[in-house]
């Protein structure tokens, strides 16, 4: 008898002490949950709209972190910026043979030669001289003469540009722009330095070149839509579910002029010196690393469907999603099947070689 009622209050008593766990358990995520906090930025840097957004339990602290971030955008900005005369890349352009840099403008380039090798220079940031003839994000478009662009074509050759230590050295003439790679390898800064802070849930939009940090406030992966070429802003084709990783989307709608009836836009095929004349209508690379990524989906957008393919099957550890210039059809990488998601059902989803093939 004694033993049952024992066993009667034991139970009692388990049962007493689940019930205050399981309330102790839901006061903390409650109030977990309400504790949380956010700051955000909006400024026009990059030649684009940045937006970040940082979430915590700290207002002060996410607002200070923030702060940084921006003035970090600024500060990088002003050493790779092709437009500001003062910057590191201006000071090799309007050099002879080239120029002595600090250690974060020889990191990029050395990333962008890298990537231009790999890419058979697809990806070639000596692209300076088409970009300026063409002028499509000036207020002064214009269609160059082909003898101006058989005249800057032999300029454009990464092949002739190296970095040892400090210093750059290049052809006569030669050129850099970083368009195609700079936003990417800020976006990575920006996250290395708010990881590096404890900062748990962060999104770094540098106009479309996405990076997020940890997962969403909401404690899943955050959800990133692929914008759908052509449409106004907000409208996607596809989902990717992201932690701790970056997005980076290029396509031939985002800058572009139209002139008797063509339309030119700002990806230049490095071999002919005209706005490249490809078979996708845009390329994301989902990808930890930004800088690869911002570079390798300008590079694809170049070498069009079947030679990204081939790269894609080629290297199985990068993750892309290629959208057809028809919008009928979206090829991606296996590694990304279960962070992809097509919402848009006209158009049919197939999957080339990655990891997991
Ligand atoms: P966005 O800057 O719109 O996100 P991209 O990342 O594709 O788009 O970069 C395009 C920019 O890169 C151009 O504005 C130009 O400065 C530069 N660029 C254009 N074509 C190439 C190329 N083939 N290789 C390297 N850089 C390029
Ligand atoms: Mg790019």
């Amino acid at each position: 008898m004694k033993k049952i009622a024992e066993v009667l209050i034991s139970k009692k008593f388990l049962t007493a002490a689940i019930a205050i766990l399981l309330a102790a358990m839901f006061v903390c995520e409650f109030s977990a949950r309400r504790r949380v906090v956010s700051a955000e930025r909006e400024t026009y840097k990059l030649g684009t709209v940045v937006h970040i957004t940082a979430y915590g339990s700290d207002k002060k602290a996410l607002d200070a972190e923030l702060d940084a971030a921006v003035n970090e955008i600024t500060r990088l900005e002003n050493l790779f910026s092709v437009n500001i005369a003062s910057s590191e890349i201006s000071k090799i352009n309007s050099s002879d043979r080239g120029a002595g840099v600090g250690a974060e403008t020889a990191a990029i380039i050395t990333e962008a030669l890298r990537i231009a090798g790999e890419t058979d220079g697809a990806f070639d940031p000596t692209i300076e001289p088409i970009v300026k003839l063409w002028g499509i994000a000036t207020d002064h478009p214009r269609v160059p003469g082909k003898g101006e662009i058989e005249g800057a074509l032999p300029l454009v050759d990464y092949r002739r540009v190296s970095v040892s230590g400090g210093n750059v050295s290049k052809g006569a003439g030669q050129k850099l722009d970083l368009g195609g790679i700079a936003k990417g390898w800020i976006a990575d800064r920006l996250s290395d330095k708010l990881r590096a802070d404890g900062i748990k849930s962060a999104l770094i939009d540098l106009g479309g070149n996405l990076s997020v940090v940890g997962e969403s406030s909401e404690r899943r992966a955050w959800r990133l839509g692929l914008q759908r070429p052509s449409s106004s802003r907000g409208e996607y084709f596809a989902i990717i579910e992201a932690t701790d990783l970056s997005v980076v989307t290029s396509g031939p709608y985002e800058r572009y002029f139209d002139r008797d009836g063509v339309r030119y836009h700002h990806i230049f095929d490095p071999k002919t010196g005209y706005p490249a004349e490809s078979d996708l209508s845009s390329v994301s690379i989902v990808s930890k690393n930004s800088a690869d990524a911002d570079a390798l989906c300008t590079a694809f957008f170049v070498m069009g469907l079947e030679k990204s393919v081939r790269f894609l099957k080629a290297h199985k550890d990068i993750s892309a999603v290629l959208l057809t210039k028809d919008m009928k059809k979206v090829y991606a990488t296996t590694n990304i099947k279960d962070k992809l998601t097509v919402e848009d059902k006209s158009m049919s989803l197939e999957f080339i070689g990655g990891r997991g093939d």
